[in-house]
């Protein structure tokens, strides 16, 4: 490797040389003064062991595209990282083909979240996103996710078998966060044109939000097709509030002056986002119903609820049946949500009624 041109500012003498031809000076001074930072890679000295081919050549190609590289490029260079073989399967843009030893404009793995936001992947920033969503679904919430987290949180996942190991897959923290990124992309999924998404998807410190937002929600509320209607209004009706910045307009106000990626600050944007939601949803008129835990009503529920009807099946007495007829023994009477548990439906006396066992399985059956 010759020394480039750009070293003509330097010393035109410079530029073209290689190490052997330095003037001694030169080259005392490169051996003893200059101090260089050197990653090493273990493990991939076997050339004819395909793996480590493949190892080498895709550092190699890292290295070519140039450059000083940022903490998550650095990062993205830990290959027996778990959490980072997890990230890039999924975050980035591009695969590598390994019978090539060239890298493929396409990655079949990236997840459907990242068509839905316009936040372009530029010096891997979707990796970056993906890694400070998996730190915030290990800590089950808001956490520090600066870019040191993210550096440290892939230097943490290293493992010894780690290159081309993707078991992370299997982990909570993983599965979790897949699971709300296609609840994410189902709700935005029809935004999606001409390879771009959601305008209103374009701040990290946003999309980190409505994310924890989103995640909230499913966790603790019903979020089917009106839930995910309603999450997508109130993130265009948020954006264009966000946009106007009234000077009134504290809560925004208190939102967008915490940009920052401490837990501290998206503790207090998660607050701000989330009361902003409720208070959306109420002047919507729709409720947003908590997931009930309870799916069984117990002994003394069940007597209140027989007895207040006299055991009459709510169904056939519809029907015009006359009470006697309508009447259920108590041994094949079935306690019956009238909102349904699946949609947030609480389990309550007032929740129920009574139903024969034809009505309740014919109930169940639609
Ligand atoms: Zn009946």
């Amino acid at each position: 490797m010759t020394l480039p041109q750009s070293l003509a500012d330097v010393d035109s003498s410079l530029p073209g040389k290689k190490y052997s031809k330095l003037p001694v000076k030169v080259r005392q001074f490169v051996d003893k003064t200059l101090r260089y930072d050197v990653d090493t890679v273990k493990g991939i000295d076997d050339p004819r062991n395909p793996e480590h081919q493949q190892t080498a050549a895709e550092i190699f190609w890292r290295l070519q595209q140039g450059e000083t590289l940022n903490y998550m490029e650095v990062a993205h260079a830990r290959l027996s990282s778990l959490p980072r073989n997890f990230v890039v399967k999924y975050a980035d843009d591009i695969s590598f083909d390994y019978d090539s030893y060239k890298p493929i404009e396409d990655n079949p793995h990236t997840h459907a979240f990242f068509r839905t936001i316009t936040r372009p992947n530029n010096r891997m920033q979707h990796l970056a996103i993906l890694t400070r969503l998996l730190i915030l679904e290990e800590q089950d919430g808001p956490a520090d996710i600066s870019d040191t987290n993210v550096s440290e949180f892939i230097e943490k996942g290293h493992h010894p078998d780690g290159i081309g190991n993707y078991s992370y897959e299997d982990t909570a923290p993983a599965r979790s966060a897949l699971s709300n990124m296609h609840a994410f992309h189902c709700v935005f999924r029809s935004d999606i044109t001409d390879g771009s998404g959601m305008r209103e998807l374009q701040a990290e410190y946003v999309i980190i939000s409505l994310y924890l937002l989103l995640r909230h929600l499913r966790k603790h509320y019903v979020f089917a097709e009106q839930e995910q209607r309603l999450f997508r209004a109130f993130t265009i009706w948020f954006d264009k509030r966000r946009r106007d910045r009234r000077e009134d307009d504290s809560d925004i106000q208190v939102f967008t002056s915490r940009r920052q990626q401490s837990g501290r600050e998206i503790k207090i944007r998660d607050r701000v986002i989330r009361q902003l939601f409720f208070e959306y949803a109420r002047t919507q008129g729709t409720a947003i119903l908590t997931k009930d835990k309870k799916r069984r009503f117990n002994e003394s529920e069940r007597i209140a609820i027989y007895r207040e009807v006299d055991g009459v099946c709510r169904e056939c007495s519809k029907l015009g049946l006359p009470d006697e007829e309508a009447k259920v023994p108590w041994s094949e009477y079935e306690a019956d949500h009238v909102v349904p548990h699946s949609k947030g439906g609480l389990t309550v006396v007032d929740n129920a009624q009574v139903l024969c066992r034809a009505h309740n399985l014919a109930k169940g059956a639609s």
